[in-house]
């Protein structure tokens, strides 16, 4: 195929925006648009996948320019985390050498896509003119108690050598590795996340513009419920534990209790040696593979789901403690159990079994024989314990249930809480699932925690005013050794404390990458900023993202922590808004031809470079729209870059027939003939559906929408007709967005001084899109028997079918057979029977 000149096109617009600042964010905004692609992390090249998830951000960028916004389109790095580190043990390299080279490399790559990203506004999360502020984010948290320093059972990966938050732990394993993951008791700095749990729930229904499954994952995780705390007291110790319960009204079936394996109890509770023995091995094994992070089910690659116990398909086991609480209601002994289906971060870590009325209790006790007592029955029909086959779970009549006997269950929630309350054995309690987000990571490559160790003064931050604490750069052994490298850096380590000013030590380690990229989206507003974080003023500007494009595997993690410290620094005065992000839009990914997903490991990779030089990087650019609606998954095959490259050397030569002397051209529309007014009215239906399409992100079908007018176009002469040049102008502009490069071209031929995304986007005729009707008339062997109002042009088989269907014109034609039909289009149509 003959392609147009892409190559020097492309090279010539790259020049141009870049000489003339076409991207240059304009402050103050009037009418602003902020659009945002998750940035990038530095892990190695940019990929297909980056590149369709930067290109779809990009089409909404320019078609909002060119509706009259004032756009802040924004790119950065997020740029500390294992890669670097793991690059830098493996090729000896220096951890920020090998992360600025990466950047640079990948900077190109995607500056050659034609993304209309202001590059003035870059961050680059592992520099101190960035990590200051993600130190000072620390110290303000921490000014408000919402960072603390705390003993934990944290996921620990032996292979990695570090601590890994809860939503790095896929199916028990390290996200990054995939190694088993351990636990390990740990001093470790905790963002008090909790604290905000009820808003993070409850504003998700602020967020609209979201995809219903993002929220569902999020409220899932937050997970709520409200419930009953009630204390039992443990026979022969008198010791008191709690459990949580949202079925009080089961409080008198409760037969044992299930203690999670990591339940701090177990050290204190005392057992005979055999029951000790049989606890500890248990433990012992769930620690290894069946701790509780095997209870969180994500699956690798795809979306975190909340944490749950393990599906109701799966083996109850579990061991006897040999001891005993006692019911405080109904004075009955309930056995004490250790059994890992028990989360350790839900509630206290034990829970009570209600065999009869629960049927995961249910089938726990009928494989260890405890006891199955029915509380709660149907009314007018008699549960029996022994003839159970299934736990009842429904709402019913309250039974063996003392003074609460005959009251309806869901009455006796409210009441037995009442009760317990008043005898002072227990209270209302709301229960979250979420936990306080663990940020020390015991790594070099990350933003060291600002916080320094004094022997008489104990912990205390470091002062505003002195931040950044940089990151050593000289004499690291990053061989992981279960502690921070920073630890064994003398330079480093010892300080002086600012409070005593006497002989202290600096915290070795340091921060969760996902704590860098909680902020970065503030920062571009205002990212020379070294005075704060960023102008109050220039973020209550911006604020809030208005589209939001990234991966859905963020659910759980980042998207949750930038709504965290959105509230939290909207609480505090810095931030006009507490949600961040108006709109969030997850794309699809981009995964080879047998649907494995790209790796440089497994070669099947596709460098956009490598395509964008082959095709260019407009059809490069179609190609991948036109696989898919943006949400939906691609399999890459290359194929789609045939039709793209015919598609636009059509639209190429189309242009090159348009005369310039043209443009100022005045038509009446009146005056056209019949085949002229339909291609007018078909560009302005395409005008329509390119709008709606861009806002909705289907743009497969506005690219086809376009090919499909371009066939259109094929009817009109270029010699005679004014509208040919209009026609081919209009479709220049609403292609702009998709093909940048080609449609500054065509733009500039056609006589125009400025750029294309200075010009207003085209404005569909609302009355031209609604199609004309005609009324076609419907004769049976020659004789007129009824009437149709149909669009202008409705083809012959169409009108035959509606013919057909007409009741009046059926009674004609009953019996006989249709030998022939004669259509005049837009007249009428003569069915000929016999
Ligand atoms: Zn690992
Ligand atoms: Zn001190």
């Amino acid at each position: 195929m003959q392609m147009y000149p892409f190559k020097e096109i492309e090279e010539k617009w790259q020049r141009r925006w870049e000489e003339q600042k076409l991207y240059k964010t304009i402050e103050p905004p009037r009418k602003k648009y902020y659009m945002l692609v998750m940035f990038a992390y530095t892990s190695g090249d940019i990929h297909i996948g980056h590149f369709r998830n930067y290109i779809i951000g990009d089409v909404i960028a320019r078609y909002k320019m060119m509706n009259g916004y004032q756009v802040l389109h924004p790119f950065g790095w997020d740029a500390f985390g294992l890669p670097a580190e793991e690059a830098a043990i493996k090729h000896k390299a220096n951890p920020e050498q090998w992360t600025l080279n990466n950047i640079e490399n990948s900077r190109e790559t995607i500056k050659r896509s034609g993304v209309s990203f202001d590059w003035d506004r870059e961050v680059i999360t592992c520099l101190p003119d960035y990590y200051k502020w993600t130190q000072w984010m620390f110290l303000k948290l921490y000014e408000h108690d919402l960072a603390y320093r705390g003993k934990s059972q944290v996921n620990w990966c032996p292979h990695c050598n570090t601590v890994l938050a809860n939503e790095q732990v896929i199916q028990g394993r390290c996200w990054r590795c995939e190694e088993e993951v351990t636990k390990k008791e740990l001093e470790q700095w905790f963002f008090k996340i909790t604290d905000y749990a009820e808003r993070l729930l409850n504003d998700l229904d602020k967020l609209s513009g979201w995809p219903e499954n993002i929220k569902i994952m999020q409220k899932n995780w937050i997970g709520k419920s409200v419930g009953t705390e009630v204390d039992f007291t443990i026979e022969g110790s008198g010791e008191q534990i709690s459990v949580f319960t949202t079925r009080p009204d089961t409080l008198y079936g409760v037969t044992f209790m299930a203690i999670s394996p990591e339940s701090p109890i177990l050290s204190t509770l005392s057992m005979e040696p055999k029951y000790k023995k049989q606890v500890e091995d248990y433990i012992k094994k769930s620690s290894l593979c069946r701790g509780s992070i095997h209870r969180i089910p994500p699956r690798r690659g795809l979306i975190n789901q909340a944490p749950t116990n393990k599906s109701d398909t799966d083996e109850k086991e579990g061991v006897f403690t040999g001891r005993y609480a006692i019911n405080p209601l109904s004075r009955e002994k309930v056995q004490l159990w250790v059994a890992d289906y028990v989360l350790a971060t839900y509630g206290t870590g034990i829970v009570m079994g209600v065999p009869g009325h629960d049927q995961r209790d249910f089938e726990f006790a009928k494989k260890y024989k405890i006891p199955v007592n029915v509380v709660i029955q149907p009314k007018d029909v008699n549960l029996s314990s022994d003839k159970m086959e299934q736990a009842y779970e429904e709402p019913g009549i309250m039974v063996n249930s003392d003074k609460f006997d005959g009251l309806w269950s869901k009455k006796g929630i409210d009441e037995v809480t009442d009760y317990v309350e008043k005898i002072g054995i227990g209270r209302k309690k709301t229960n979250y699932k979420l936990r306080d987000w663990l940020i020390s990571r015991q790594r070099y490559w990350g933003a060291p925690i600002p916080m320094i160790h004094c022997e008489k003064c104990g912990t205390v931050a470091v002062p505003e005013k002195i931040l950044p604490v940089l990151l050593p750069k000289e004499n690291i052994d990053f061989f992981p050794k279960g502690r921070s490298p920073l630890e064994d850096v003398k330079s480093f380590r010892e300080t002086t404390c600012p409070r005593c000013k006497g002989k202290a030590q600096r915290d070795p380690d340091t921060m969760d990458t996902f704590v860098c990229s909680s902020w970065y989206l503030f920062r571009y507003t205002d990212p020379k900023n070294d005075r704060e974080p960023f102008s109050k003023e220039k973020v209550a500007w911006w604020l809030p993202v208005d589209k939001y494009i990234g991966g859905a595997e963020h659910a759980t993690g980042h998207l949750l922590y930038f709504r965290f410290f959105t509230k939290f620094l909207f609480d505090i005065g810095w931030l006009p808004v507490d949600e961040p992000a108006t709109e969030l839009f997850n794309h699809g990914m981009v995964l080879d031809q047998n649907g494995e997903v790209m790796s440089k490991s497994k070669g099947n990779a596709v460098s956009p470079i490598d395509l964008m030089n082959e095709n260019g990087v407009d059809v490069s650019r179609i190609a991948v729209y036109f696989a898919a609606p943006s949400e939906k998954e691609i399999l890459w095959t290359g194929e789609g870059t045939i039709g793209a490259s015919r598609f636009l050397n059509r639209i190429y030569n189309f242009a090159s027939k348009v005369k310039i002397t043209d443009l100022n051209r005045k038509f009446k529309l009146e005056a056209l003939s019949d085949d002229v007014k339909t291609t007018y009215r078909k560009l302005h239906q395409t005008i329509k559906k390119v709008s709606e399409d861009i806002l909705t992100l289907q743009f497969n079908t506005a690219i086809a929408s376009m090919m499909e007018f371009l066939n259109q176009l094929q009817g009109l002469n270029p010699e005679s007709s004014q509208i040919y040049s209009y026609c081919v102008e209009k479709l220049t502009q609403i292609l702009a967005p998709f093909t940048p490069h080609l449609a500054e071209e065509l733009w500039e031929r056609f006589g125009y001084k400025e750029s294309i995304f200075k010009s207003q986007w085209p404005e569909y005729d609302k009355k031209a899109v609604i199609e004309e009707q005609v009324t076609v008339v419907i004769q049976v062997n020659g004789k007129i028997r009824a009437t149709l109002e149909v669009p202008q042009n409705t083809g012959k088989e169409q009108i035959e079918r509606m013919a057909l269907e007409n009741d009046k014109v059926k009674n004609f034609i009953q019996g006989k057979r249709i030998v022939k039909t004669i259509h005049v289009p837009n007249k009428l149509i003569n069915l000929v029977v016999r």
